[in-house]
């Protein structure tokens, strides 16, 4: 007799215990997926068996999984503020820490009069942008663009758009560039910008799986891009708008000191694990 579904996730669980903290849980997102259903079904169907075909699909995605490839490029799919994401290598997965930006950049559009404006930099999956627009969908009169310099991730962001029914304007911009010599400013502008320090050693085996210039193109300490985008906002944000950016562990001291009398107020806001994770950036003048 065939294997159920509850022994074949034992035994991918316990192939991938040495990958992966949640070896369970990837398991059943994986066989789920081969499926066609969620891990609801398969507690439901956990004692039925699953065709050859469906196993053998199953051990390939179990093994790619052991090398280290996320979950979430095997399945395709990722969930972010309670969205459904589709993610490829093109971009990066979206990751629960920048769920404390979209909260952010929602509760401060809550403060403004319209008529709005949003952009956000590096928009990868769309993740950020989509989210904020699905949060502002009872408001009128906002206008959200959101730019990368990758055409396939743009692509990815349109489609995630136009299936979760966000209006939302994508440019090909390398930053604020498509927006060089127009008179446009933002309320608000948000930003999950690379900031792993070229060369940093602790990171997860998983990110080499990812594309590479969305996490390291920043520099050795990891914070050119931050600095960068700051330097831009006198030309681009609005006298009251504020600019929200994802930064990395351990970088808020050195980016005070680096923003030290550069007419900025700036400002950290901590994720759920305490670390400092979101810059505040408005202008003082
Ligand atoms: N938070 C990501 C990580 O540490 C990095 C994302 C980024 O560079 N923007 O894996």
């Amino acid at each position: 007799m065939s294997a159920t579904i509850a022994a074949i996730l034992r035994t991918a669980t316990e192939q991938l215990l040495t990958v992966s903290p949640s070896a369970r849980l990837d398991s059943e997102l994986l066989l789920a997926h081969v499926l066609g259903t969620n891990r609801v079904g398969l507690i439901l169907k956990a004692n039925s068996s699953v065709s050859e075909d469906q196993l053998a699909r199953f051990e390939q995605l179990v093994a790619r999984r052991a090398n280290f490839e996320p979950v979430a490029y095997l399945t395709g799919h990722r969930e972010f503020f309670g969205l459904d994401f589709e993610v490829s290598p093109e971009v990066l997965i979206p990751r629960p820490e920048t769920e404390l930006l979209v909260e952010l950049a929602v509760k401060f559009a809550a403060t403004l009069n319209p008529p709005i404006s949003i952009l956000d930099l590096g928009t990868g999956s769309g993740c950020i942008a989509i989210s904020i627009a699905d949060q502002l969908r009872d408001r009128k009169q906002i206008t959200i663009q959101a730019v990368d310099r990758s055409a396939q991730a743009l692509a990815i962001a349109k489609r995630n758009s136009e299936r979760l029914g966000t209006e939302i304007t994508f440019l090909e911009s390398d930053w604020f560039s498509a927006f060089s010599g127009l008179d446009q400013r933002f309320d608000l502008i948000v930003s999950n910008p690379p900031y792993i320090a070229v060369g940093a050693t602790d990171t997860s085996p998983e990110l080499k799986h990812e594309p590479q210039g969305a996490l390291y193109s920043s520099g050795e300490q990891g914070v050119d891009a931050v600095l960068k985008l700051c330097s831009e906002l006198p030309r681009y944000l609005r006298k009251e708008g504020v600019f929200f950016c994802e930064i990395g562990a351990a970088q808020a001291s050195l980016i005070s000191e680096r923003l030290a009398g550069a007419g900025f107020e700036i400002k950290f806001h901590p994720d759920l694990a305490g670390i400092k994770r979101v810059l505040q950036c408005a202008l003082t003048y």
